[in-house]
């Protein structure tokens, strides 16, 4: 947690204000920063570096949104693209998962893609997992090809809440952490030196369901406590519905 300058439990004061902060002149500038995205996921498309660098990836980038939001969920790399109907981020059995999580503080699907740009550490399909379950994690290599990226995406979109889902992702932002259970349920404000300075960083743990870790009930404890500090920063910014 070395890069996170303060550690907050239920709410999230200091960004109260940010939260509230009206759209004016400066959605402007996001909607200009769109352009750029476009163009950068235009860049991720015609990407081949892990390829270069001997991985079989199967490149399907699958990232959405604009840069007009407030929130930026941050998976693992995308499913095969067998797996992700309509091309869609976590439109398959992940994503079940995550919706239905979702569900549970009262955010419909619909409402919540329209708010949150949602984008992974690694932008290509990396294949199936040697042991026939789940997908093949992303090598250190992989995510370092894909990380410019990623950054690029948090500086246009400059979010004010961030949402790692699994160990990977919540590394990106808070280097080596220990047990999962030692960050789900807290919330962090990210430093002035992160990829997403001043941000809510809401950890949870990855939804495919490939891991044990959330079949312990104090661990499910600790994603509903997750969920309700995401609720609790969803209805202090007047601009993010729920339906
Ligand atoms: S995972 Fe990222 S760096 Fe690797 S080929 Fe795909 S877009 Fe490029």
């Amino acid at each position: 947690m070395s890069r996170c300058s303060l550690d907050i439990g239920q709410g999230c004061d200091y960004h109260v204000d940010m939260l509230h902060r009206p759209m004016n002149d400066t959605d402007d500038e996001r909607l200009l920063a769109d352009d750029t995205l476009a163009a950068l996921q235009q860049e991720v498309a015609r990407c081949r570096r892990c390829n270069a660098a001997g991985y079989d990836v199967v490149h399907s980038p699958v990232m959405g949104g604009i840069a007009a939001v407030p929130m930026v969920l941050v998976g693992q790399s995308p499913a095969s693209p067998q797996g992700t109907p309509g091309g869609l981020p976590f439109n398959g059995r992940a994503g079940r998962r995550l919706f239905q999580w979702l569900a549970r503080i009262g955010w419909e699907e619909e409402a919540f893609r329209q708010h949150c740009y949602i984008t992974a550490i690694t932008k290509c399909y990396p294949g199936a997992g040697t042991n026939g379950k789940g997908d093949r994690a992303p090598t250190r290599r992989e995510q370092q090809c894909c990380r410019p990226f990623l950054v690029r995406e948090l500086a246009l979109i400059r979010p004010q809440v961030v949402i790692p889902l699994g160990r990977i992702a919540i590394e990106f932002f808070l280097g080596r952490i220990g047990p999962l259970d030692q960050v789900i349920g807290r919330t962090v404000v990210l430093s002035e030196d992160s990829p997403a300075p001043g941000a809510c960083l809401i950890p949870l743990p990855h939804p495919s369901g490939a891991s044990l870790w959330l079949n312990k009930p104090a661990n499910q404890a600790l994603v509903a406590q997750a969920l309700e500090h995401l609720r609790s920063l969803r209805d202090q910014q007047t601009s993010i519905p729920n339906t």
